[in-house]
């Protein structure tokens, strides 16, 4: 990496370095792809809340979205740290990764708990492109974040089960095949512990909508195709159970720690597209007959946010390794998305004060990319939830709830 004598590095540099980093071959064929995907593709979908299907389908196509299925089922059979470099790469091209990435962060629910039967039906269609599996449904209205307190019920009838109950920012359900579905199977007050009694089902939404299953998407700040999912007697084949009935919390938390790495690789990609486009503007900006990236206040915070991403990363790479090794990384997936997504939002700020008035001009991609970059605090797990896990069962402070 060169450095001009300002001791300033330059925008084309940055990207330099950053192409020396691992995976090199997957990075440089994901920036392909982005190339087709530039910033006015983006923003046009943002305008029309409209979901990315060119996108998804060259994703698709060019077998990014089966990364983490098994060879023997048609995927790629590639490490989480494979996929999540896919991910970041798109989060630092300008693009954004949302409309795609639940496919790989509930994979690991299907493979470690589905039936040989589930795995050899639904893998290699998911594999060839032919199924979608974006829509995981967790969150619901009245409970948030207390999850074990869930009201969707599923009740055993014959074959099936028969789901009642409501979900909320249940993402991409209108643009998937499958949904993963967490419900209470035995009633909270007849369970030993709350964690007990809550299933998890593969719900074949083509077979649901207008059968039990209703759609409402959610206007909000970002695209992200987000929706509300009602459950109004819906016939789901008991086939369709995922591991063993009143297990699926243990699952899904098996899950977490994934889910954590992988999403923090898009923090780390905005991250990435913050400082160099807050840099390159920094450069080029002429205002009192000189850039504005002279100026210190404008050169630190960029500097700071730098910073911040490369240590979040290094935690990231760290819970990545430990993940591959099989090892336990709970902590430092929660540290790594903890980190990654302040990165990001401080990366998001500089960036935007940067650009002064222009940040607010569509154009120029910023203020999406921060409203983008903020939903990382809050979703999939918000901050405090993370730091009531440090402080928990990292530093041992007693238990808040
Ligand atoms: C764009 C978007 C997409 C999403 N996609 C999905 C999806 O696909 N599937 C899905 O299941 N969910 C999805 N979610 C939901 C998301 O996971 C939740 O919004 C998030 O987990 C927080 O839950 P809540 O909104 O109910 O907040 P609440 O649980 O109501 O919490 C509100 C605030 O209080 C804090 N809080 C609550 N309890 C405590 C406590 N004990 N200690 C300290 N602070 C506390 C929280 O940290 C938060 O800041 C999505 C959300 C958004 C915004």
């Amino acid at each position: 990496m060169t450095q001009a004598s300002s001791g300033a590095v330059s925008a084309d540099d940055f990207m330099q370095h950053y192409a020396a980093d691992d995976y090199p071959e997957i990075r440089e064929s994901v920036r392909r792809i982005c190339a087709d995907f530039p910033g006015s593709y983006w923003r046009a979908l943002d305008e029309q809340e409209a979901y990315p299907s060119e996108f998804v389908t060259a994703m698709t196509q060019a077998g990014f979205l089966s990364a983490l299925i098994p060879e023997q089922y048609g995927g790629a059979g590639l490490p989480l740290r494979a996929a999540g470099v896919i991910l970041e790469e798109v989060h630092a091209c300008g693009g954004n990764a949302a409309a795609t990435h639940a496919q790989m962060y509930t994979m690991g629910t299907v493979l470690r708990h589905g039936s040989a039967e589930q795995k050899a039906r639904y893998l290699p269609e998911i594999a060839a492109g032919r199924l979608r599996l974006q829509a995981f449904g967790v969150t619901e209205p009245t409970t948030g974040t207390d999850t074990t307190k869930l009201k969707t019920r599923a009740v055993r009838d014959g074959d099936h089960y028969v789901v009642n109950g409501q979900k909320i920012w249940t993402s991409r359900a209108l643009y998937s095949d499958l949904m993963l579905l967490l419900a209470r199977t035995t009633p909270v007050d007849q369970v030993t512990r709350k964690t007990d009694g809550l299933s998890v089902f593969l719900v074949d939404m083509r077979e649901s909508v207008g059968h039990g299953m209703t759609i409402r998407p959610i206007k909000a700040m970002i695209n992200h195709n987000t929706t509300e999912v009602f459950f109004d007697n819906l016939r789901v084949p008991a086939a369709n159970l995922i591991g063993e009935e009143g297990k699926g919390f243990r699952y899904i938390l098996d899950g977490m720690n994934a889910e954590r790495i992988l999403v923090s690789h898009e923090s780390i990609g905005d991250a990435k597209w913050f400082v160099r486009t807050a840099v390159k503007y920094a450069s080029e900006r002429m205002v009192f007959d000189r850039p504005i990236g002279k100026n210190q206040g404008i050169q630190f915070p960029i500097a700071r946010a730098y910073a911040q991403a490369q240590a979040a990363e290094l935690m990231l790479r760290k819970a990545a390794a430990k993940f591959a090794a099989g090892l336990p990384c709970g902590e430092e997936a929660n540290l790594s998305k903890l980190l990654s997504a302040e990165a990001a939002w401080e990366a998001g700020e500089a960036c935007m004060q940067t650009h002064g008035g222009f940040a607010y001009a569509r154009e120029y991609d910023v203020e999406r990319k921060w409203r983008e970059a903020r939903v990382q605090r809050t979703a999939p797990v918000s901050t405090n939830l993370i730091l009531a896990y440090v402080a928990e069962h990292v530093l041992g402070l007693p238990r808040s709830y």
